[in-house]
C-alpha cells in the first residue's frame, strides 16, 4: 500500500476551482501529519496549463489524466478515470473538496472500489495512532466522529472553508508532472453534457469584499434591509447575508455565505441578527474581524466573534450609522 495522499483537483472553465486549493490544503496537512506524501489528480484534455499551475504547489507529483471522453465531466467518466488510477497507485487516502462536482461522481467511485466515503467531513483528528474525520449530523447538531474500518484507499471530503486556500504550501521547485494514460471506452460514458445551468449568476463576488455586513433572520422584514444597505453604505460594505434571507428572496441568492453559498474572508464581518448555524460559519469564519450583534447571548455567533455586541440590532444599527458617519466627517 502506498503512502500517498491523493488530492482530487477540479478545474472548470479552464480555471483550478477555488475549493481545489482548499483540498491541496486538507492534503498537504494530512501527509504531513501521518508522514505521507501529498500529490495531486487532475482529469480532462490539454492539461499542461493547468497541471503547470499545480505543480507549484508543495506536492511531490501531479498525475495528469488525459483522455477524449473527459473533455467535459461526467460522472461516469470521472468515475471510471479515478477507479483505474487508484486502483493501481493504491494511495492511502483520495482528498476531495466536497463540491457539488465531488458529491456527484464520489459515491460512485467509492462503490466501484468497494470502499467507504466520509463526505463533508470539517476537519479529522489523530488520537493514539486511530483516525478519526469529524462530520456533522441532525442538519449540524451534533459532530461525529468516523473512522475507516478495512483496507485503504479511504475516501475523504472536505466541506468548504474547513480548510484555508491561503495556507496552501509552495514548493521550492515545481512538482514532477506525471502524464496518465487509462483507456477509457466511450461506451463506458452513457452522459452526454448539456449546457451548463447556473441558477444565480454571480453578479457580485463577495469573496474579494473587504468589508461585510450580513444580514440574518433577526432583521425581521424585506423593508428593514434597507437599514442593513444604509449601514454597508456608510462603511462602504458589501451586503451578505444568511440562507433564510436569500431563500425568501429578500435579498438574491449571490448575496448568500455559508456552505451553500458564498465562501468569505474579509477584513471585517459585521453580522446582524445572524444566529451562526454551522453552514452560515464555514463560510465566513476566516473573516479577519468579526463584529455580531444578536439579542441572544447564547447564539452561536458569538463563539467566531471577535467583538459580541448583545442588544437589539434596531436600537444599536441606527446610531452607529451616525456615528460612522461623524467619524467619516460626512
Ligand atoms: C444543507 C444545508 C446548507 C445550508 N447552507 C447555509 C448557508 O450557506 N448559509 C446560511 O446562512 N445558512 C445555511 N443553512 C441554514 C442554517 O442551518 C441556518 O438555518 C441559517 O444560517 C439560520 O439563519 P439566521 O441566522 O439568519 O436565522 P436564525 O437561526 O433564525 O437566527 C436569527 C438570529 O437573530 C437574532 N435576533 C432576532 N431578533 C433580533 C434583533 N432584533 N436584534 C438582534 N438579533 C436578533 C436571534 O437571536 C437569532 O440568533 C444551511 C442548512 C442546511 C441544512
Amino acid at each position: 500500500m502506498s503512502d500517498e495522499a491523493l488530492v482530487f483537483a477540479e478545474h472548470q472553465a479552464g480555471k483550478i476551482t477555488r475549493p481545489t486549493w482548499e483540498a491541496l490544503a486538507a492534503g498537504q496537512r494530512l501527509a504531513q501529519d501521518l508522514g505521507l506524501r501529498a500529490s495531486a489528480v487532475i482529469l480532462g484534455e490539454s492539461l499542461s496549463g493547468l497541471a503547470s499551475e499545480l505543480a507549484a504547489v508543495d506536492v511531490s507529483e501531479i498525475l495528469a489524466v488525459e483522455s477524449g471522453p473527459l473533455r467535459e465531466y461526467t460522472a461516469d467518466g470521472y468515475a471510471e478515470a479515478l477507479r483505474t488510477l487508484v486502483s493501481e497507485r493504491k494511495p492511502r487516502f483520495v482528498v476531495f473538496s466536497h463540491t457539488y462536482q465531488v458529491r456527484d461522481f464520489a459515491p460512485k467511485l467509492a462503490a466501484a472500489l468497494d470502499r467507504g466515503f466520509a463526505s463533508d467531513c470539517l476537519s479529522y483528528r489523530k488520537e493514539s495512532g486511530r483516525m478519526a474525520f469529524v462530520r456533522q449530523v441532525f442538519q449540524g447538531k451534533f459532530n461525529a466522529d468516523l473512522e475507516f474500518a478495512g483496507d485503504p484507499p479511504y475516501l475523504v471530503s472536505f466541506q468548504a472553508g474547513s480548510f484555508r486556500e491561503d495556507s496552501v504550501r509552495r514548493g521550492a521547485k515545481a512538482a514532477k508532472i506525471t502524464q496518465v494514460q487509462v483507456s477509457l471506452t466511450p461506451g463506458k460514458v452513457r452522459t452526454k453534457p448539456g449546457e451548463r445551468f447556473r441558477e444565480a449568476r454571480q453578479a457580485v463576488d463577495l469573496t474579494q469584499a473587504e468589508i461585510i455586513v450580513a444580514v440574518g433572520r433577526g432583521i425581521k422584514s424585506r423593508e428593514n434591509i434597507e437599514l442593513a444597505k444604509k449601514l454597508a453604505d456608510a462603511l462602504g460594505a458589501e451586503i451578505g447575508a444568511s440562507r433564510p434571507i436569500c431563500d425568501g428572496g429578500w435579498l438574491p441568492m449571490d448575496r448568500q455565505i455559508g456552505s451553500s453559498g458564498q465562501t468569505v474572508a474579509p477584513k471585517l464581518y459585521l453580522a446582524l441578527g445572524i444566529s451562526g448555524a454551522i453552514q452560515h460559519q464555514v463560510g465566513m469564519k476566516g473573516s479577519r474581524t468579526v463584529v455580531a450583534i444578536n439579542k441572544d447571548k447564547e447564539a452561536p455567533i458569538f463563539d467566531v466573534a471577535t467583538y459580541g455586541v448583545v442588544g437589539d440590532l434596531f436600537e444599536i444599527v441606527p446610531p452607529l450609522i451616525e456615528e460612522i458617519k461623524k467619524a467619516k466627517g460626512g
